[in-house]
């Protein structure tokens, strides 16, 4: 049974990750990304603690876990380029490089995510919502594009 319409703006991790978990409950989903395609390149994301268990339940983890960053170290350099410390067993943010934690880049995460959903969440580039108008039984939402929508929530 399909459970009404959401409208998610913003394609990044959070809103990837919102569209996953509505999807697997029977909501459409749209969501309006104001970038022109899909962005390569960003931070990493550590995936640690309670997030490694969302991953599972996702049933993500071994794609997710295959996809880390494999860092190896970390070094300080001083303003003139020499070393003043290295380590070889954790990072200053993420802890020990031997923890079970997932160091992902955004973009691997985030094409993970889109990997894993149906095509019932439909993804629109090159937009954003300009206006939400509560019309009683649902919603018209208008873009900047020109698009409109009428959703029942
Ligand atoms: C330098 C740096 C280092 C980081 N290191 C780590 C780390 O070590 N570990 C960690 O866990 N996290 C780290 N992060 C943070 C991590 O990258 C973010 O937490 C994560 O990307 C946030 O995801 P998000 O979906 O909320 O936001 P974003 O990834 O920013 O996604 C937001 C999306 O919404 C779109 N958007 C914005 N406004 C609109 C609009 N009006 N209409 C339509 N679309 C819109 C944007 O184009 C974008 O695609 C780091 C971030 C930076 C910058």
């Amino acid at each position: 049974m399909m459970n009404g319409n959401v409208l998610i703006s913003g394609a990044g991790v959070t809103g990837l990750a919102l569209a996953f978990w509505l999807d697997r409950a029977g909501f459409a989903t749209t969501l309006i990304e104001q970038a022109p395609a899909f962005r390569r390149g960003g931070q990493a994301v550590d995936i640690r603690g309670v997030a490694l268990n969302v991953v599972e339940k996702m049933g993500l983890l071994d794609e997710a876990r295959a996809l880390r960053t494999r860092l190896k170290g970390m070094s300080m350099l001083d303003a003139n380029g020499n070393e003043t410390q290295r380590t070889e067993e954790r990072t200053f943010s993420a802890g020990r490089l031997d923890s079970d934690d997932i160091e992902i880049f955004r973009d691997d995460l985030c094409e993970l995510l889109m990997g894993a959903m149906s095509e019932r969440v439909e993804l629109v580039y090159n937009n954003s919502i300009r206006a939400i108008e509560d019309q009683g039984d649902g919603v018209a939402a208008t873009f900047a594009s020109g698009m409109n929508r009428n959703l029942i929530c």
